[in-house]
Order: C-alpha cells, then sequence, then structure tokens
C-alpha cells in the first residue's frame, strides 16, 4: 500500500533525495567507496559542502557578511551555543512552544534572561506579536514555527535589537530576509536533509563579542574559519542536504515552496473547519503551514482511536498528534505533496460519513 509520510521529523523527503543519496552510499562518483567510507577531506568530498553551502546562500539571498556552517548536536545544541556566543549581559526570549522554552532554560546558564512574552497560559494555541523588547537586550530569540502545537509567525519581525531564529521546522519553506538576524539555525532533519547535521547561517561581524571564554568547539568562529571542516562532519546527512537543496531549486526556491506550504495548508483547514467530526487547536492567524493540529470535536472525542486505525489503514503515516496536544498533527514540510493531503482529506470524509 501506498503510504503518505506526515512525520514531524525526521519527516518526509523528495524520492529522488533519496534514491540519489543512496546510490552515492553504494558507489561515491565512481570511485568504488561508499560516501560512508572516504574522508571528509577527499578532494571529492569538499565540492558538497561547497555547493550546499552555494545553494543555501542563492536560495535564501543571504547577502555578504553571513557564513553558513554545518554543525553537530542539532538544535537542541544551538539553544547553548547561542547564548554561548551572543549573550554578553541579557537576551531576551519569546516563549512560543515547548522548542522555545528550552532554549530559553538554556541561556540562563549565560546571563539574564527576559521572557518577552507567552503563550504557555493557553497551552501555546497563538503566536504572541505584540510585546516590548527591552532596548538593552543583546539580542532576541523566536522560533518561527511551533512544531509540536502548530503556531507559526510567517513573517520577519521588526525589532531594534539583534534577532536570533531557531527556523528548524519551517526553514526553507519562504522567503526570509535573512539581513534583519543575527543568527538563524535548524536541525536539517525537518525540512532539509536526513538527521545528523544542523544549519547555522551567523552574521560574522557579531561573532567575538562575548565576553568569555569558549570552548574551541563552541566558537562558532572555529567551524567559520575551518568552513564547517574543523572537525570531521557527517558525511552523508550533508549530502543528502545537497541533493535537497538542488530539489528545492528545480522546483523554483523557496517562493515555490511558500506557494505549495500555503496551497496545502488551507486544503487541510478547510476540510477540518468543514468537517463536523474535526475541530483546528490554535488561533486561526496563527495556524502553521508546516504542522497542521487537529482534534476531535468534544461530541466525538470517543472516535480519536477510531480515527487513527481508519487513517493508518488507508496509508496515514505519522498523524498522531504530539502528547501535550492529543488528537492529531500532520506536518507537511516542503516534500510533502498535494496528493498525500487529499488522501488525509479523503479518509477525514469517508470518516464522517460512517459516523
Ligand atoms: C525538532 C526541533 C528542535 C530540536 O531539534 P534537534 O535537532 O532534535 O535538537 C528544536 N526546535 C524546533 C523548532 C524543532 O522543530
Amino acid at each position: 500500500m501506498k503510504k503518505y509520510n506526515f512525520n514531524a521529523g525526521p519527516s518526509m523527503l523528495p524520492r529522488e533525495v533519496i534514491e540519489n543519496t543512496a546510490k552515492q552510499i553504494l558507489d561515491f562518483n565512481g570511485s568504488g567507496l561508499s560516501l560512508m567510507e572516504i574522508s571528509h577531506r577527499a578532494k571529492d568530498f569538499q565540492p558538497v559542502v561547497d555547493e550546499s553551502v552555494a545553494l543555501i546562500k542563492e536560495l535564501l539571498e543571504i547577502p555578504s557578511g553571513y557564513s553558513v556552517i554545518f554543525l553537530g548536536g542539532g538544535a537542541s545544541l544551538q539553544f547553548m551555543q547561542i547564548p554561548a556566543n551572543f549573550l554578553i549581559k541579557k537576551a531576551a526570549y519569546l516563549n512560543t512552544g515547548t522548542w522555545a522554552k528550552k532554549a530559553e532554560k538554556e541561556a540562563k546558564h549565560f546571563g539574564e534572561v527576559v521572557e518577552v512574552a507567552s503563550s504557555a497560559d493557553a497551552n501555546y494555541t497563538f503566536y504572541p506579536k505584540n510585546f516590548e523588547v527591552p532596548a538593552d537586550v543583546d539580542y532576541l530569540h523566536i522560533t518561527t514555527n511551533n512544531t509540536i502545537y502548530g503556531t507559526e509567525y510567517r513573517k520577519d519581525f521588526d525589532v531594534q535589537v539583534p534577532l536570533i531564529a531557531d527556523m528548524s521546522s519551517d526553514i526553507m519553506s519562504r522567503p526570509v530576509d535573512v539581513s534583519k538576524y543575527t543568527a538563524i539555525y535548524a536541525g536539517a532533519q525537518k525540512n532539509m536533509a536526513m538527521a545528523g547535521v544542523t544549519v547555522v547561517i551567523v552574521k560574522d561581524g557579531m561573532l567575538g563579542k562575548a565576553p568569555r571564554e569558549l570552548p574551541t568547539m563552541i566558537d562558532y568562529r572555529t567551524h567559520v574559519d575551518k568552513g564547517s571542516m574543523f572537525n570531521t562532519p557527517p558525511v552523508v546527512p550533508i549530502y543528502s542536504l545537497m541533493e535537497t537543496m538542488r530539489w528545492v531549486k528545480a522546483q523554483g526556491g523557496v517562493a515555490e515552496m511558500n506557494r505549495r506550504a500555503v496551497e496545502r495548508a488551507d486544503m487541510l483547514y478547510a476540510e477540518i473547519d468543514r468537517n463536523k467530526l474535526f475541530k483546528g487547536t490554535v488561533k486561526e492567524e496563527d495556524r502553521s503551514v508546516m504542522n497542521i493540529c487537529f482534534v476531535m470535536n468534544e461530541e466525538y472525542k470517543d472516535l480519536e482511536k477510531p480515527f487513527l486505525d481508519f487513517a493508518t489503514e488507508r496509508g496515514m503515516v505519522g498523524i498522531k498528534g504530539h502528547r501535550s496536544v492529543g488528537g492529531f498533527r500532520a506536518s507537511c514540510y516542503n516534500a510533502q505533496t498535494v496528493e498525500g493531503v487529499q488522501a488525509l482529506i479523503k479518509a477525514m470524509k469517508d470518516f464522517e460519513n460512517q459516523h
């Protein structure tokens, strides 16, 4: 049976990315060696890193003065590496969900943290937008898409302080004005690659200001200076990232990714709003186009498990909601297809007709 992958992360990738990466794992560039067996310093691998960086810069129209580096440790390591490098005295954090809260917690190891706004009391069902940022903070940290709760802010905040964003689950899904940011980071496993690599975009001129001795691996300058080759980078994940970036470009770039994301999300939210069994979980204007969360209406609560089984039998994978929200979550990252979303909508309609 055909499977429709709605996993929240690691998640669906374009089929050709998987096939091309698999070929290189068997025989890298006709060398007779696997991509898994070569040195990251092999002459054939440097072009993979170079092309990956070049494509990210091209697709996001990154201005000069920024570096793109590939690191380990996931977005979770960035929760501490960001404040280690950028927090001088005081930082502001916007608490929009589980990941935002974790980032905020780690920053407290390095200085004073001001929470400028939070939707925690409302179980993160909206994205706070009207907040004051103290003028004397070193940066404001935001999470653009809240993967677990399904809220998203798809614009670039105008703030008077340096802006830093965790874009793990919506990077490459829309054009971004990178010039507004001091740093953007993303675990690659939602929208860019297989798991194992983290992409960090940093403004070079902002590095080296933190008043602390940084361990070598934690200092972004180490990785900028060595072109992400200070230590062994994850070669297979980076290869898959390059393939995904080639795919995004061939499809028409991030503007086209945005158009498709909005198209898919509009279809699915329309069905959630129409279908008597279901309802959305977050404020309409803050609905994520990447992670679409919905639950059973009160009077149909008992049908949650039966619908999950029904949809699973029809090939839906990964639609069970996160435990902090319950219900369902359909993650629709760049590789998601209209066909996949239509299959889910069909399952929702057919299930409604039975009840
Ligand atoms: C998945 C996710 C993370 C955690 O990423 P890891 O790479 O597993 O550390 C952090 N932030 C957001 C917004 C995420 O979606």
